[in-house]
């Protein structure tokens, strides 16, 4: 049966190749497609991916972008996409009754409400976007549960259920899911997550002090976009990716562990409670989990996903857990989720600010676990938060870091703006 898609955030490289996945595997009809359109070289992706794709409906959530976008379009011969702006609209086209399935491949927190009306819509939901769980984690849960809907689902093997569910993209936790297959009713002793270590994995604390921007924008195993290429060098995104894993699949921040696998072949591992670990290798391609996530329970054959020559990889090593002190943002990342509530929220809008404070050159790479650090302090945990206790920790969080770079670089920021 041919599945509806729509896609909530097409140009990032998730959105990107979620297209060329469904495009490849021929029996998905593209519905609609969402962008921010914060620059022009988005603008002339989603055109490109209109003109492509042909959807029935596309949103930019930028006004001004969706005009360009229209008038670039308008008169185009055969086009029969119908333009909007606005996140209403935007989630409404992702919302439509015919749309099976819903990619949430947006990046920050901004991802956090579309996730929930896609829930409350009743859609499939394939996420990438982790700040959905970071900071709205028992929310989401929450709701998927009142709505019947399964998170990381374990079916049986090559049978649809036909319920609903929340599919991860995240590499790590595509890797946690698939090793969950088969072991229904098995409990998870522990969850090893795997981290490259990301550029400053040999660097000293003194060496990433003065860490340039682009240092930090060079990492060594995975092509991203800008922020959580920095969240992967100060290791905040494993950090995040911690708080992920604890909401979607249910276990405490004691059952989490990380291993530090500079070649980035084994994605992620389960440990079960006769020790048995299971792990899941592939090369580091976004393609096989975003397949997976959109195919599931199926495997599907794909000329584009890069295959594993186990003869020709090096070896993989293993370094054990990553120095806290040195990447004191995972750190930080535990403690948020110890803490519970809106800590998670401020953890994710803090840092949020600060990245892109680093990559405007207004800050040093180390500033962004101190401002973090401070304003997790500042802040009066909220417990199990709702959706405005959360965006209200978030909108602080960002306050109080761009106070703190104010204060910290009086002549070179006079104005910061939330
Ligand atoms: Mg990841």
């Amino acid at each position: 049966m041919r599945e509806r898609l729509a896609i909530f955030g097409s140009t990032g490289s998730i959105g990107v190749n979620a297209l060329n996945v469904a495009e490849e595997q021929k029996n998905f009809d593209i519905v609609s497609l969402v962008c921010n359109g914060s620059n022009n070289g988005k603008i002339d992706i989603m055109e490109r991916q209109i003109r492509r794709y042909n959807p029935e409906h596309a949103a930019v959530i930028n006004e001004d972008a969706a005009k360009e976008l229209k008038g670039r379009l308008s008169g185009s011969k055969g086009i029969r996409t119908e333009i909007y702006s606005g996140i209403e609209d935007a989630i409404k086209i992702c919302t439509l009754p015919w749309v099976d399935k819903v990619v949430n491949s947006t990046v920050g927190i901004s991802g956090l409400l579309p996730t929930i009306e896609f829930i409350h819509s009743g859609k499939d939901i394939a996420i990438a976007n982790k700040e959905s769980f970071v900071t709205g984690g028992s929310l989401i849960n929450r709701l998927a549960r009142e709505k019947g809907m399964e998170i990381a689902p374990i079916w049986e093997a090559g049978r649809k259920n036909g319920k609903r569910a929340l599919y991860p993209i995240d590499s790590e936790h595509s890797a946690i899911w698939q090793c969950l297959q088969g072991e229904k009713g098995n409990e998870i002793d522990k969850i090893i997550l795997t981290a490259s270590g990301g550029p400053f994995r040999n660097s000293s604390i003194e060496e990433m002090k003065n860490a340039t921007v682009d240092e930090a924008l060079n990492h060594p195993t995975w092509k991203m976009g800008g922020r959580i290429t920095i969240d992967s060098a100060t290791l905040m995104n494993k950090g995040f990716e911690v708080i992920e894993a604890a909401w979607l699949f249910g276990v405490r921040p004691e059952q989490i562990t990380i291993q530090v696998h500079p070649q980035s072949i084994i994605h992620s591992m389960v440990q079960f409670k006769d020790g048995s670990i299971k792990a899941q290798m592939s090369p580091p391609d976004m393609k096989l989990p975003i397949q997976y996530a959109l195919t599931y329970p199926e495997r599907m054959p794909s000329k584009s996903i890069p295959r594993l020559d186990l003869a020709k990889s090096t070896m993989l090593n293993f370094e054990g857990e990553p120095d806290t002190e040195k990447f004191r943002c995972l750190g930080l990342a535990f403690e948020a989720l110890k803490l519970g509530g809106t800590a998670p929220a401020v953890l994710n809008g803090a840092d949020e600010k600060a990245v892109e404070l680093f990559l405007d050159r207004k800050i040093k790479l180390l500033d962004i676990p101190e401002a973090i650090e401070k304003a997790l302090a500042s802040h009066k945990v909220v417990g199990n938060p709702n959706i405005k206790d959360i965006l209200l920790a978030d909108r602080e969080a960002r306050g109080f870091v761009a106070e703190y770079a104010r204060e910290k670089y009086p002549g070179k920021l006079k104005s910061v703006s939330i």
